[in-house]
């Protein structure tokens, strides 16, 4: 069962997508990753999602890829002696660090001191996801007394949002150390790192992963933005998270900040992943909005290499339709001319290494002959995705003898990645080329492909040959 479409689907695993029989649908619908969100669950919830997933991958015999999303530095208000207050625009209000003193109307606890230390007056906090503003008119290291510019009602534990400070917050919390070692004892093969604020949050997350999964930064605040090409260097893929984002920017700035990280991802050649709110209607209907349709097919036309959905399949009543829906959005827009126009239209850069010139010569000659497939040799999956920097009109076949780089590679545009067995000369390595493309249904008898490899075989980074070849009767 070949995916006739290029740009890859994510989907959120929860309570109403766990079954096998579930993830089994989702992925014959158009899933290609599977998301493991560790904001929400137990460690034996994520376990059983994992084994499902790796199940139906060894039924369906195409590789699929399993993101574990870590929670991130959630901050949070204390607890209020009635549970809940009501805030009325205008009226002061004040956070402190006693949390010991339950809150009222005028003040509440928030155990943060790195909040305390870094906001100024004139900044704003945003509480339950935006829907309270509180203007900061004076601090200290242990106080702030705001302002209620829009109020309403504010209950126990709501989350805390300072969009325009940098605080000195650690890149992973304990919890995401845990979840982190946990994830990567099950084999997922990418790891997501939430409210990402610097390139050295990157940095320290590489050094824990140790490459045993690929690194995607969630850029979901400011202060990401205003580092954006240095946290693109540090990571391996991006991700819109166009939710918190959207709470931390006014909502008239994320379409502009979408398409920018979309635009600088694919010039660095970065998987680069739109998520948040895709199809959220279908959360309780089976159809979405004619709006929801567009805003996927935005993001595909913009060239993201994923789309994601969240509660869409995570917890809503229409997982299976909500992946089939992105998935025919997905294919009409990818067969609309003017779909590989603007594909072609952004220039994209290339370095002096041999591997970034075949592969971009791959994509041309491929074009020129009409090949059925580029099929490309791969053990680190670098090449691949050079390859998919190309966007080319002709589909990826990755050719690969690490399993691991088949399932990270199953969440890059275009990439058809394929387990192989070990081959030791360039001929063997053409008729696998030959042989692949043909049994997964990319080429028939006497189509031509375009091969490319690296010789000696297995080494990263080595590609050097490319080669027409003919697909035999
Ligand atoms: P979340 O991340 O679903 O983990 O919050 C995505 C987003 O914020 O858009
Ligand atoms: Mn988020």
């Amino acid at each position: 069962m070949r995916r006739l479409a290029s740009t890859r689907i994510l989907a959120t695993l929860g309570p109403a997508s766990s079954s096998i029989e579930k993830v089994r649908a989702l992925a014959q619908a158009g899933a290609d990753v599977f998301r493991l969100n560790f904001s929400h669950g137990s460690h034996e919830d994520h376990a059983a999602r994992y084994e499902t997933v790796r199940a139906v991958e060894a039924e369906l015999g195409r590789p699929l890829g399993i993101l574990a999303d870590l929670q991130g530095p959630k901050l949070r208000i204390s607890t209020f002696a009635g549970d809940k207050v009501t805030l009325t625009p205008g009226q002061p209000f004040r956070l402190d660090l006693d949390v010991k003193t339950p809150g009222d109307a005028t003040r509440v606890g928030m155990a943060h001191p790195e909040i305390f230390e870094a906001i100024e007056p004139g900044q704003d906090l945003l509480l339950d996801d935006g829907k309270v503003r509180l203007r900061i008119e004076a601090c200290g290291k242990d106080f702030a007394d705001t302002r209620v510019i829009t109020g309403g009602p504010l209950s126990n534990r709501k989350g805390v949002n300072v969009p325009h400070a940098v605080l000195n917050l650690a890149a992973l919390t304990e919890k995401d150390r845990r979840d982190l070692d946990f994830a990567l004892t099950l084999g997922v093969d990418w790891v997501a790192l939430s409210f990402v604020q610097r390139a050295d949050d990157m940095a320290e997350a590489r050094k824990l992963v140790q490459g045993r999964a690929g690194v995607l930064a969630k850029l979901e605040k400011p202060s990401a933005i205003q580092c954006l090409d240095e946290i693109i260097e540090m990571s391996d893929a991006l991700m819109v998270a166009r939710g918190d984002l959207g709470v931390e920017m006014p909502p008239e700035d994320v379409p502009a900040l979408q398409r920018r990280i979309v635009r600088a991802c694919r010039r660095a050649g970065k998987p680069v992943v739109v998520a948040t709110q895709m199809l959220e209607s279908m959360i309780t209907a089976p159809t979405p909005t004619r709006a929801e349709a567009s805003d996927v097919a935005t993001a595909v036309y913009d060239g993201a290499d994923a789309v994601m959905l969240s509660a869409e399949t995570a917890s809503g009543d229409w997982p299976i339709e909500a992946v089939s829906i992105m998935n025919r959005i997905i294919l009409r827009v990818e067969s609309d001319e003017l779909y590989r126009k603007l594909m072609n239209a952004d220039p994209i850069s290339h370095d002096s290494s041999s591997s970034d010139a075949i592969s971009a010569a791959a994509s041309q000659v491929a074009e020129s002959i009409n090949a059925a497939a580029i099929v490309t040799f791969t053990s680190s999956g670098l090449t691949a995705l050079r390859v998919a920097h190309e966007r080319p009109a002709t589909p990826i076949l990755a050719l690969t003898q690490v399993q691991a780089t088949a399932r990270r590679l199953s969440l890059v545009w275009g990439m058809h990645p394929v387990l192989c067995r070990d081959c030791t000369n360039f001929e063997e390595m053409v008729q696998i080329a030959c042989d692949m493309a043909r049994l997964k249904g990319f080429a028939d008898p006497m189509d031509k492909i375009v091969v490319t490899a690296g010789v000696p075989f297995g080494t990263p980074g080595a590609t050097n040959i490319l080669r027409v070849a003919r697909v035999e009767e």
